[in-house]
């Protein structure tokens, strides 16, 4: 690959994950265009690779928004490649469970179109592990991997989940028979450091849970992951020989949410007090997500402890991801040094 020939589109540029890709691919001498959807964003993010140390000279910018089909022909214009991580990632779940679905799939189909009438070779989309294991029970003879997927008739698939499952099967369904080559990369809960001042959803969750006491949290598990790791599976997805129709879910670990109070307070002393210890009963859960949109996603894994398949992940990227507690550690250092906490 001629790297500084080969023009990257890379959507949601502003985004906590999409920031740490475009320092790789910057660094790695490709010239990227990514798309944000005000320029005043894009420049935002110039100022923030370029204080980090990353040589931006090579970066340009253009508008468009997953809503509006006529902003991509624009945007993929001369590009041969497609790392697609733009997508509705909102800290609380909306009302309906459809909700999400308009932009999320038709979204990533309105980009999916342009690049393929533009020719793009590969075109790699973030997912999530969320459009993997929702809606199934727990299993014990082998861990969720690529070959599974989201059941979005499940009562307990929630809005975000939705989402990510419709745009990723209609993301497939798609390249069918078309000369483009996809990859999903399906992420658990991303955490890490942060490029620039802009939390990200991620982030914020946890700079809100840090924020008040709570002594009880449900009895869940989730995959954890850090951005690095997340950023470098993107980029190695572009060009291994491999990759083409695979999904390749990443998790450096399950943790329920004592367990990452309890690496929090490790690194945050101050949090001690107000970190979770107790395991609120299930059938209260159940109650409170009636009630509460941001309890209601806890309901599809209560007391279930999955575990999902990152070997295909780590053979891309030739060695073992990250723990969630380096993940952990790297999120509050940002934090703290934006004075989040
Ligand atoms: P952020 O919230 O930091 O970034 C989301 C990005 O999507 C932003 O750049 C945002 O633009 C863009 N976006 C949202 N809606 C639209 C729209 N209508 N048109 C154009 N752009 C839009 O989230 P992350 O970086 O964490 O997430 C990036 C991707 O990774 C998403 O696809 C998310 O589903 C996926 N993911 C994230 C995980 C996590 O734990 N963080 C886990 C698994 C998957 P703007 O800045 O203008 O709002």
């Amino acid at each position: 690959m001629n790297d500084s020939k080969t023009t990257i589109l890379l959507t949601g540029l502003s985004g906590f994950i999409a920031k740490h890709i475009a320092a790789r691919l910057l660094d790695a001498g490709f010239h990227l265009r990514g798309s944000v959807r005000s320029m005043a964003r894009g420049e935002a993010v110039r100022s923030t690779l370029a204080a980090a140390g990353h040589a931006v000279d090579r970066l340009e910018f253009v508008e468009a928004d997953l809503t509006r089909s006529a902003d991509w022909p624009r945007a993929v214009d001369g590009c041969r490649f497609v790392v697609h991580t733009a997508s509705p990632f909102p800290p609380t779940q909306p009302k309906g469970k459809y909700d999400l679905v308009p932009v999320a799939r038709d979204g990533t189909l309105h980009v999916l179109d342009a690049a393929i009438a533009a020719g793009v070779e590969r075109i790699v989309l973030t997912s999530s592990v969320v459009a993997v294991y929702i809606g199934h029970s727990n299993r014990a003879e082998r861990p969720f991997d690529e070959a599974d997927w989201t059941n979005v008739e499940s009562d307990v698939a929630y809005p975000y989940a939705v989402s990510k499952t419709l745009a990723e099967r209609a993301a497939w369904e798609r390249v069918e028979g078309t000369e483009t080559e996809l990859v999903a990369i399906n992420p658990g809960f991303v955490l890490g450091p942060l490029l620039g001042d802009r939390l990200g959803t991620s982030a914020q969750i946890i700079a809100t849970l840090m924020r008040y006491p709570i002594p009880f949290a449900p009895d869940v598990a989730f995959g954890v992951v850090d951005v690095r790791d997340v950023a470098d599976a993107h980029v190695a997805a572009l060009s291994a020989l491999e990759a083409p129709g695979r999904r390749y879910l990443l998790s450096g670990g399950m943790r329920s949410p004592i367990q990452l109070g309890a690496t929090i307070a490790e690194f945050e002393p101050s949090y001690e007090k107000r970190r979770p210890r107790w395991i609120l009963p299930n059938s209260v859960v159940r109650i409170l997500g009636h009630f509460s949109r941001q309890v209601a996603p806890a309901i599809s894994e209560l007391g279930r402890y999955k575990s999902i398949d990152s070997r295909p992940a780590e053979a891309l990227l030739g060695r073992g991801l990250r723990t969630p507690e380096e993940a952990v550690e790297a999120t509050l250092k940002s934090l703290r040094a934006q004075g989040h906490i």
